[in-house]
């Protein structure tokens, strides 16, 4: 019984301070290269051991359980700035730990149309947390490259949401308004180009991430409210399989509920006009929308705070910062092949 407890984690209050710790930065993990080939171009995957090595080999997390928190989606809409909340919440050692003069910062957003982000990146900075038996884990925050910009294939695509969705245990699907029949039809291409939740890697018992579709400005929050309750019942409604529906898009659903049991999904409201459309918007929390800043902080308590932190595990046993170092290699190899 103890064990399953151990298996979800909540970050108690206590975290660790510490202040011995470097500030942190985005570190890439993963750059898409160029590959000639003949007369073509190849992508493939390029693994930062160096940069890989300064997180997961830190002397704080080799040895004990990590948590990943991914974050993907199209690009361009607000998953880099997302995280800065998260980033602003692990960093502080009070209970309030968003206010009006805040700015977010971190991993690198930006207005306009051109991509930020590109490959995976990862957090430098563990945050090192305590659950309930007082036992240690560290908690990593991933960004990862928009799916579906204009320099990136299919290909390309899911095999970022492949690698990110291996390694973390939390996969936030990040979806604009509404999730549409090409967001589940992508997904389960995705799943299907990377094998996820097949043998190839599970051996039998590999922990997929819970899946948490993301939607950000929301519109009918008369039909399904803003939060948690609202965004599990969008997204059971739209999973759902019914007899009127044709077998591609039964087909559809069926592959993405045998890939991740665990689907939940969350509402966010618009997050106000100056975030979308200033130019010199810097990320003040006091432009923001007042609702926007009311539900990310409900979604960060629903991330962190409600044993949503499961570790990843293969065969039954919690993976360190030095066995991740180790599948994520493979992972790489695996996906270059
Ligand atoms: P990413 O490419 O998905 O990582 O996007 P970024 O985090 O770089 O943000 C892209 C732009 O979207 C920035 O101008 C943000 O201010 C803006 N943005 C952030 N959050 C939201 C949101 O919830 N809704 C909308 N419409 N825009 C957002
Ligand atoms: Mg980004």
């Amino acid at each position: 019984c103890r064990r399953r407890e151990m298996s979800r984690r909540q970050i108690s209050k206590k975290m660790e301070r510490r202040d011995d710790f470097e500030k942190g930065e985005p570190l890439q993990i993963i750059k898409v290269t160029d590959k000639k080939s003949g007369g073509d171009i190849i992508h493939g995957l390029e693994l930062n051991e160096e940069n890989l090595k300064r997180i997961l080999l830190h002397p704080f997390v080799k040895d004990i359980p990590v948590v990943i928190i991914s974050i993907t989606g199209a690009f361009r809409k607000g998953k880099s700035f997302l995280l800065g909340f998260f980033l602003k919440f692990l960093e502080a050692q009070e209970s309030v730990w968003l206010k009006e003069n805040d700015k977010i910062k971190g991993f690198e957003w930006r207005g306009g149309t051109e991509r930020v982000t590109s490959g995976i990146l990862i957090w430098s900075k563990p945050f090192i947390c305590q659950d309930k038996f007082g036992e240690k884990f560290a908690v990593l925050l991933m960004d990862t490259q928009g799916i579906f910009d204009r320099e990136s294939t299919m290909n390309d695509s899911a095999r970022i949401f492949a690698l990110s969705s291996l390694m973390s245990t939390v996969q936030i699907y990040n979806i604009m308004q509404q999730l549409q029949e090409d967001d589940l039809k992508n997904l389960k291409f995705f799943t299907e180009f990377g094998k996820l939740g097949t043998e190839t890697f599970s051996d039998g018992e590999f922990n997929m991430p819970k899946l948490v579709f993301l939607i950000r400005d929301w519109g009918c929050p008369y039909e399904y409210p803003y939060g948690e309750d609202g965004g599990k019942n969008y997204v059971t409604k739209i999973l759902e399989e019914t007899t009127e529906q044709p077998k591609e898009l039964k087909d559809i659903r069926r592959a993405i509920k045998k890939c991740f049991p665990d689907v939940c999904g969350f509402l966010l409201p618009h997050p106000g006009k100056a975030v979308v459309t200033k130019k010199m918007f810097d990320g003040q929390v006091k432009e923001m929308d007042d609702d926007f800043v009311e539900y990310v902080e409900l979604l960060v308590q629903y991330i962190f705070l409600r044993n949503m932190l499961v570790t990843k595990k293969m065969n039954g046993r919690e993976l360190k910062g030095e066995d991740l170092m180790m599948y994520m290699k493979a992972f790489v190899s695996y996906f270059n092949e």
